[in-house]
């Protein structure tokens, strides 16, 4: 897994302010998913997100204002009660906590970035950035992993 950073600290927060979170690099890949799940939670053409190990993330302020939402899949997947930003995605199994990249206050230098799930992406969006694209999960990955995404297709 490719790492950015090492030793920086991130800084985000929802919209209304209410939920603080930092993370502490290395981070790993920017992961640009295009699943129906992630489209529909997000209300987005795909969303972002960036994975760091599970004990560097940790809420500073808002604990009471965070959401759970438990897909069927088992991912957990955590916004803000108040303004309903989407803050983190949680998949049983994986070593990795997945923040929102568009949550993040501190500057983010040029990640290494794909884009997954790419079969289920919406026809009205062409991606053009030039960053590796998965049909699903990238063969490279050992394992699926399964829970961050449902089985289902669109
Ligand atoms: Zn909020
Ligand atoms: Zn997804």
């Amino acid at each position: 897994m490719n790492v950015i950073d090492s030793d920086q600290i991130f800084e985000g927060s929802c919209a209304c302010g209410q939920i603080r979170y930092r993370a502490i690099g290395p981070l790993a890949e920017m992961i640009h998913c295009h699943c129906s799940d992630c489209r529909k939670r997000h209300g987005a053409a795909f969303a972002s997100h960036v994975g760091v190990l599970r004990e560097h993330f940790a809420l500073v302020q808002g604990q009471d204002m965070l959401q759970l939402y438990r897909s069927e899949s088992g991912t957990r997947r955590w916004f803000c009660r108040h303004c309903g930003s989407k803050i983190v995605s949680e998949p049983d199994g994986w070593r990795d906590t997945y923040f929102a990249a568009g949550t993040l206050d501190t500057p983010l230098a040029a990640p290494s970035e794909m884009h997954i799930f790419v079969q289920s992406k919406v026809s009205w969006y062409e991606i053009r950035d030039g960053h590796p694209q998965h049909s699903t999960y990238p063969s490279e990955w050992d394992e699926p992993r399964p829970g961050f995404h449902p089985q289902r297709t669109p």
